[in-house]
């Protein structure tokens, strides 16, 4: 091993940065030309089927299969004009991933000569070998199969020679078995329930589009390095390791200029992603060193989280060119900086307004507080369904660290918002009398947009905090696929719609007029809410003590978390918005625990293995130096040897202790893992592994740390944090 670390800081030592060719065309000229859009829909098909699909798109409208062949043939011919040879259906399965099976547009006749054949049928359905993806044993209560089906409202694009369409993936019996479809049943619902209070405002809103822009973190490291680390390829993490001396106590990476290497990469990057469509606009460094973002303009949600997953896989394939690991594991490193994915959040009308953006006019404003203070409420009502959707192994190392969002789910809206909502909630109950009216008007509502030009201050501690004319919750974990996140913010802002909704049509129709109705319930539903609100250091000690009295959770492990995913409550909710039944939900919280379980127990055996296989003989190796060097002094110097080798036999003896330490926690973790595997309900196999399995990495990776202080460098097998994170 030692032998691969040195081999491997030799090899990146003189790596110069892989050279871009430019293409002639500006970005602007190359964007989406890998993308079937309208651009390439109204070359490559008639009208009439051009209008079928956008109806599709728009309205949710069916394809009919006469419709369906003329869009694979102009499909067809767009991608053959383009060097593709293959298509496959495109899909992110529940492994949080994505998945392809590809076959040739090629088909021997028979009679010696063949064709290129794809047709309606293999665009709109196909049957992928689903065995092996994880159901929750929906299949096996079901049916068997499962089927891929095509989702036109996200466009097909090229990768490679590969014509790719986004489809979703049900069993066929109609159960999810993806990501996709629970986000676009919940985004139908937040549709209707946005469009029917936008009406309120203004009567030609007929759809309302959630959107989305993420912000994606994510760690470089030489890809030799990375292959010299075990823990690293296989969890996508350190699993031990003594930080660096220098980490980011400087905070000299963030925004600083980024390194040659790295720059490089990036432009190849962008370079693929806006041919794919992707609307790649910011890239800066991040906190930690070899630690950056990206960021693109947002988009339709549906279409902003296929972007994600496709520029997730773009980022890896881009990063092997360039000899780089691409790391999205929200803390690979322990010590410094994890990664996240702020996902920015907001509703925008088809006549173009934003709804969580301030107006000009009192009117818009009222519009404003309406989306504003129910998204509040939702995620008040709903806090832990939301700290369900961000819960993972992975993002248990970061929630809560004292450098991510902490566990507990609250909300910031900065302190002009929280003064205009503490009016509000003052002005006296029952209807408005005109005075309040004009002064609520003038006051309040008629300085929004000032307030919120000067409203500089971000607090960077909140899991869900407004920023100007957005909501972004910045919990999502760096490796997660948002469409979960999405999905339940999307779902609980609905349901809150609707019984805001209902509360608001009771008063008019009690004869109360529509202005004073809007305000009387936005008033209750600040008093309501004003628990979630939070506009202190989520960081901070006093915080956790705070929201414990104030009857907000903190849930800090996975196990934990995912709980609120299958209270009966939960169940309800999901099967009224028409996302998903209760078997779909029991199904990924079955897939979820499962996912929990095999990380740490993948992790558990990493960890074990090079405890016992690297650092224990590495120790061994040291210490017999060691010993053979008092054993010399003593030679030399008779019983006076003790002079000169105190220092080498307290070292021994330390070794000594330390590689007991590990032995003896190694054995033990072992046999938790073993008593765990023999629980057979997943929820309490999942408690068992976060409580009696994990506690012992910190114990066996302590003394392994210890040993990496304390060993001859030449001979210390495993590339160190210095070296992973300050190569560029
Ligand atoms: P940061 O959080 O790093 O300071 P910004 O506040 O500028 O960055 O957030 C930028 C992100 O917010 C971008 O991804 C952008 O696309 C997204 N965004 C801006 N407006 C909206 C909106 N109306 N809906 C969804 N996302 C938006
Ligand atoms: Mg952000």
């Amino acid at each position: 091993m030692a032998f691969i670390r040195n081999e491997a800081l030799k090899s990146t030592l003189d790596r110069k940065p892989v050279t871009i060719i430019e293409p002639v065309e500006r970005r602007s000229e190359l964007y989406a030309v890998n993308v079937f859009n309208d651009t390439a829909m109204n070359h490559f098909m008639t009208k009439d089927d051009y209008n079928a699909v956008q109806d599709a798109i728009n309205h949710g409208k069916k394809i009919d299969r006469k419709v369906a062949d003329q869009v694979a043939a102009g499909m067809k011919s767009w991608a053959i004009s383009k060097g593709a040879t293959h298509y496959t259906h495109w899909f992110q399965p529940l492994t949080g991933g994505t998945a392809e099976k590809h076959d040739a547009f090629f088909e021997p006749k028979g009679d010696g000569t063949a064709v290129d054949k794809f047709d309606g049928g293999q665009l709109v359905q196909q049957e992928p070998d689903a065995s092996s993806f994880p159901n929750g044993g929906i299949r096996n209560t079901f049916e068997a199969r499962g089927y891929t089906a095509w989702d036109p409202t996200s466009p097909a694009f090229i990768m490679g020679t590969t014509l790719c369409i986004p489809t979703i993936f049900v069993s066929y019996t109609g159960e999810a078995l993806d990501n996709k479809v629970p986000l676009l049943r919940a985004l139908q619902s937040i549709d209707q329930s946005a469009t029917d209070v936008a009406r309120y405002f203004d009567k030609s809103v007929n759809k309302v589009i959630a959107t989305l822009g993420w912000e994606q973190e994510y760690f470089l490291v030489d890809s030799a390095l990375a292959a010299s680390r075990p823990d690293l390829m296989m969890a996508g993490r350190l699993l031990l390791g003594h930080e660096a001396a220098k980490g980011q106590q400087l905070e000299d990476h963030y925004f600083g200029s980024i390194p040659e290497r790295a720059l490089a990469y990036m432009r190849d990057l962008e370079i693929e992603s806006i041919k794919l469509g992707i609307p790649v606009k910011t890239r800066h460094n991040e906190v930690a060193p070899n630690q950056f973002e990206l960021a693109p303009l947002f988009e339709e949600a549906n279409l902003a989280v296929d972007h994600n997953s496709l520029l997730m896989d773009v980022m890896s394939k881009i990063a092997a060119r360039h000899h780089f690991k691409v790391l999205f594991h929200e803390k690979p490193f322990a010590g410094v900086n994890g990664s996240g994915k702020h996902n920015n959040w907001s509703l925008a009308t088809d006549t173009g307004v934003n709804l969580l953006g301030p107006g000009k006019t009192p009117k818009s404003n009222l519009q404003f507080l309406t989306f504003f203070i129910n998204t509040i409420k939702a995620v008040h009502d709903y806090s832990d369904l939301l700290r369900a959707s961000i819960a993972s192994a992975n993002n248990d190392h970061r929630l809560g660290a004292n450098e991510a969002p902490p566990a507990i789910i609250s909300v910031f809206i900065g302190k002009h918002l929280t003064e205009v909502l503490d009016e509000l909630e003052h002005v006296s109950d029952g209807s408005l009398s005109p005075e309040e009216k004009t002064e609520l008007k003038l006051n309040v509502v008629g300085k929004i947009p000032e307030i919120l030009l000067d409203n500089t201050d971000r607090n960077r501690t909140s899991p869900f905090a407004f920023t100007g004319n957005k909501f972004e919750f910045r919990a999502v974990g760096s490796s997660a696929n948002c469409a979960k996140a999405m999905t339940i913010l999307n779902m609980i802002v609905s349901e809150q719609l609707r019984k805001f909704k209902v509360q608001v049509d009771a008063l008019i129709e009690n004869g109360m007029k529509k202005d004073d109705a809007l305000f009387n319930v936005l008033r209750e539903l600040i008093k309501a809410s004003k628990k979630i609100r939070f506009e202190g250091d989520g960081y901070s000690d006093d915080w956790v003590k705070e929201a414990e009295k104030r009857g907000l959770n903190n849930f800090k492990t996975t196990p934990e978390a995912l709980k609120a995913q299958v209270s009966n409550e939960t169940f309800t909710l999901f099967e009224k918005h028409g996302i998903m039944n209760k078997v779909e939900v029991e199904a990924r919280y079955e897939i979820e625990l499962e996912e929990y379980i095999k990380k740490i127990q993948i992790e558990g055996r990493i960890l074990g293995d090079i405890a016992r296989n690297h650092v224990i003989p590495t120790a061994i190796s040291y210490q017999t130096k060691l010993i053979e060097n008092v054993q010399g002094l003593k030679d030399i110097f008779g019983n006076e040897y003790t002079k000169f080798a105190s220092e080498q036999v307290s070292l021994i003896k330390e070794i000594s202790g330390h590689i007991g330490s590990i032995m003896s926690n190694v054995e033990k973790m072992t046999e938790e893992r073993k008593t765990a595997n023999k629980i057979e309900h997943a929820d309490k196999r999942a408690d068992a592994y976060c409580h009696n399995v994990k506690p012992l990495f910190d114990d066996i990776r302590y003394a392994c740390d210890k040993l990496e202080l304390m060993i001859d460098d030449e001979l210390w097998p495993l590339t160190k944090y210095r070296e992973l994170l300050f190569t560029r």
